[in-house]
This record gives structure tokens, C-alpha cells and sequence, in this order.
């Protein structure tokens, strides 16, 4: 804990006195800035930290992080459990903590708790209670020991879920004894984008100007194309901490931005992992003093937008034979591709353009290894003749619980009218 790395308070606060109801800031308004600070000698950009414990003048950090690291198991058995849960925007994350009489294993030992609805847009000032129904638990990598951390979804006093409840929908479609003996795997990529706090300009660009274009900085080294690899790298480890089923990272194509992989993951546990990696980004972005952002297309231009592809299978598409499994599937996906970009997050129109590895978003299109494609199929899949496929229209706010059970009901579930599979299955052979 010691080691991590936070903004200097200094800076933060000086920024903020100057910042203070501007508005938007112009790049002139950026130089004087910049300028004051260097007069000063404060810190000059925001990707410069310094660590609170070893730099503190009289020792207070020091006691505090030493409160903070207390082992209390040999003094009580009682743990702390935070309750996360989906706030009134549908991507916000929220959360409080709870003491919890002893350690537990599975979320049905823990009790229901509730919030104020009406602070986080989702219930009326006069009846704001809305109920907190532990999901999923995790280990808590912040406080360590046996504290826990703990995905709710959210209901109405009477028991109905609430509007922005997508978890309910999506554990019924999971639960159908259909959808359970094809055991859908599902392996997320979700992108985000670091920015400068205060500024909203993307971590390591330089003030109210542009890094050179796209190239060098996918998957790169060096302190001239990587931004915010402590991020990355904290949030892997405290991903395989708290028990979450990530399976890798990498830097992305636009600086600045970032990629993790969750999966593959069975059913509704797609979707309860994923929340809990942005949970722990969003706090590990807090003490590191960036912001993120999953806005699907960040920077305007000529700029990669972020995504969150979700590869997808069924236990027949991964058999011998699976590859037909998979073409039925895409021509299902093709008949409903309105239905899908409508769930597939917010301002996607903004980043589907069909440039920057992007299918447009009014056009279904699939191919072998084409990342121009909505739908690619991995030159494995098609040379073994089973796999998955992989779903590249999400954006990286999409909800996934939302498109893990979208793409199950699809692919699974539904069933077009033989007339309709006919048409589609001539409009996207000539796509191929
Ligand atoms: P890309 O080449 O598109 O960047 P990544 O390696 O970032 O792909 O992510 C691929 C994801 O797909 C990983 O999370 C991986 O675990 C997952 N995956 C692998 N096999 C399957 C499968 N059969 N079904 C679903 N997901 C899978
Ligand atoms: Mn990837
Ligand atoms: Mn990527
Ligand atoms: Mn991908």
C-alpha cells in the first residue's frame, strides 16, 4: 500500500483553485497555466506522482497508512463488506461498506442492505429506498484480510427490480434450462481511457495539444508511448486478488488507453467480474489521481474509440462441427442487428465509423480475421472448424450483463422465420 502512487496534493489543490467554474479549457488557458505552476515550482505534469508515505513532511501519512494496513483478525471476527452496485446512469459505480459479524463464503450469507435512491438518480426524494441484493463476492485487495467485496443488484422494496437492474433479465436468460446445457462462454475485452484529472485530456498527451499519430503505441514500451502502465499493472493484480477471472492486458493503439480481458467466463459470471474490474479500476484510478473514462470514443478524429469486444461460444459451437454452429449464429446476429446496437452502450455511433478496426454501425458485415468486420471469426476457429466468434460491435460502456444475455438469447433462444434466414443467409454471403 505504501508503494501507491498518488497525485501530489500540492498540485491537485492548485489546479483545482485555478480550475475553479472556468469552463473548458483553451490551449491558451492551458500554457498560463502551466506557466504559474512552473514559476512555482510545482509539479508540471499530471503523469508525474509522488508516493504520500515516503514523501510525507510530518509523518501523518505514515501513521494513517499504518491504520490502514492493521491486520483486526486477531482482535475480531468481523469483517467489512462492500456493497457495489449499478447508480441511476447505468454505468456509474457505487458502493458502501458494511461490518459483517464473521468471514463468509457465499453471497446468501450475507444480508440485504439499502441506499438512498434518490442521490443516485434512481428513486423519487419521497420513497428513495432501493434494496441491495448481494450476487457475487470478492476478496477486497484494498483492505486485504477476510473483508470482502460484494456485487448487489437492486430492487424496490416490494421485491421488483428496479429500471437500471439489468442483472435480473440476464440471470433469467442464463437460468433457462436451454441456455444452461450450451454452458456460453464469454471472454470480454474491455478498453478504457486514462485522462488528466481536472483537464479531461487523455493521460501523457501533452497539454491542450496531440502526441504523433497512431503507430507506435499498441502493446508498446518506453516513456514516450506508454501512459499509465502502473494502472494497468496494479489492476491485474489486484483482479487476481479479489478472484476475478482476467486473462490478460495490453496497451492500446490510441495513448492513453488500455485494454484488460476477462473470460472466458461462464453465463451471468461474465457479467458480475467485469463490473467488479471497473469497480477496482475506478479505485485504483482514484488514488493514482487519473480519471478513467469509458466513453466509446474519447478523442475526436483520427483516434481509436474504445470498445469492449465480447468473444462469445456454446459448448456446440466449441465441438467437432461448431464452425456451422457459429454461421448459424451470425446469421441470427445479422437478423437482429438493430436490436443489438440499441443495447451495445451509449454514443457508439460516435466510435462505429468503419475506419479505426470498425464495422459502420447501420452495416452487419462478418468475416475470417477481418477486424473490419462486426463479427470476427479467429483464422483457428475456421481452420479447426469449431471456436467462437467474436463480437466487435459493444463499446466499452456497454452493460454486460446486457450483451452476454443479448447474445444468448440471439444465438440460443431465438429463432428466425425460415423465410428470414433465407434472405439473410443470401445478404451476408455476398458481404463475405
Ligand atoms: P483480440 O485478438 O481480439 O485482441 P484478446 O486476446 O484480447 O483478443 O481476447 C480474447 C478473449 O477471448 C480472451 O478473454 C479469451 O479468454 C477469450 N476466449 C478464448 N476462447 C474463447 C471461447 N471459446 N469462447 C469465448 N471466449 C473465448
Ligand atoms: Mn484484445
Ligand atoms: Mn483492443
Ligand atoms: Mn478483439
Amino acid at each position: 500500500m505504501a508503494q501507491i502512487l498518488a497525485p501530489s496534493p500540492q498540485w491537485q489543490m492548485r489546479v483545482s483553485k485555478n480550475l475553479m467554474d472556468v469552463g473548458p479549457l483553451t490551449p491558451k488557458m492551458w500554457s498560463s497555466l502551466v506557466l504559474k505552476q512552473s514559476k512555482k515550482g510545482a509539479i508540471k505534469t499530471s503523469s508525474k506522482f509522488k508516493v504520500y508515505a515516503l514523501q510525507s513532511e510530518n509523518g501523518t501519512v505514515n501513521r494513517v497508512e499504518q491504520l490502514l494496513n492493521l491486520d483486526v483478525t486477531p482482535y475480531t471476527d468481523k469483517i467489512i463488506a462492500e456493497y457495489i452496485w449499478i447508480g441511476g446512469s447505468g454505468t456509474d459505480v457505487r458502493s458502501k461498506s458494511k461490518t459483517i459479524s464473521k468471514p463468509v463464503e457465499h453471497p446468501s450469507e450475507l444480508p440485504k442492505w439499502n441506499y438512498d435512491g434518490s442521490s443516485t438518480g434512481q428513486a423519487p426524494g419521497e420513497d428513495s429506498e432501493v434494496i441491495l441484493y448481494p450476487q457475487a463476492i470478492f476478496k477486497d485487495p484494498f483492505r486485504g484480510g477476510n473483508n470482502i467485496l460484494v456485487i448487489c443488484d437492486t430492487y424496490t422494496p416490494a421485491g421488483e427490480p428496479i429500471p437500471t437492474n439489468k442483472r435480473y433479465r440476464a440471470a433469467q436468460i442464463f437460468s433457462n434450462p436451454k441456455v444452461i446445457a450450451e454452458v456460453p462462454w464469454f471472454g470480454i475485452e474491455q478498453e478504457y481511457t486514462l485522462l488528466q484529472t481536472n483537464v479531461k485530456w487523455p493521460l501523457g498527451w501533452p497539454a491542450g495539444g496531440y502526441p504523433g499519430p497512431q503507430g507506435p503505441y499498441y502493446c508498446g514500451a518506453g516513456a514516450d508511448k506508454i501512459f499509465g502502465r502502473d494502472i494497468s499493472d496494479a489492476l491485474y493484480k489486484a483482479c487476481l486478488y479479489a478472484g476475478i477471472n482476467i486473462s490478460g492486458t495490453n496497451g492500446e493503439v490510441m495513448p492513453g488507453q488500455w485494454e484488460f480481458q476477462v473470460g472466458p467466463s461462464v453465463g451471468i459470471e461474465a457479467g458480475d467480474h467485469i463490473w467488479c474490474a471497473r469497480y477496482l479500476l475506478e479505485r485504483i484510478t482514484e488514488q493514482a489521481g487519473v480519471v478513467l473514462t469509458l466513453d466509446p470514443k474519447p478523442i475526436e478524429g483520427d483516434w481509436n474509440g474504445a470498445g469492449c469486444h465480447t468473444n462469445y461460444s456454446t459448448k456446440s459451437m466449441r465441438e467437432d462441427g461448431g464452425y456451422e454452429k457459429i454461421k448459424k449464429a451470425i446469421l441470427s446476429l445479422s437478423l437482429r442487428h438493430k436490436d443489438h446496437i440499441s443495447a451495445y452502450g451509449e454514443g457508439n455511433e460516435r466510435r462505429l465509423t468503419g475506419k479505426h478496426e470498425t464495422a459502420d454501425i447501420n452495416t452487419f458485415s462478418w468475416g475470417v480475421a477481418n477486424r473490419g468486420c462486426s463479427i470476427r471469426v479467429g483464422r483457428d476457429t475456421e481452420k479447426n472448424g469449431k471456436g467462437y466468434l467474436e463480437d466487435r460491435r459493444p463499446a466499452s460502456n456497454m452493460d454486460p450483463y446486457v450483451v452476454t444475455s443479448l447474445l444468448a438469447e440471439t444465438t440460443i433462444l431465438w429463432e428466425p422465420t425460415l423465410e428470414a434466414e433465407a434472405l439473410a443467409a443470401q445478404k451476408i454471403a455476398l458481404k463475405v
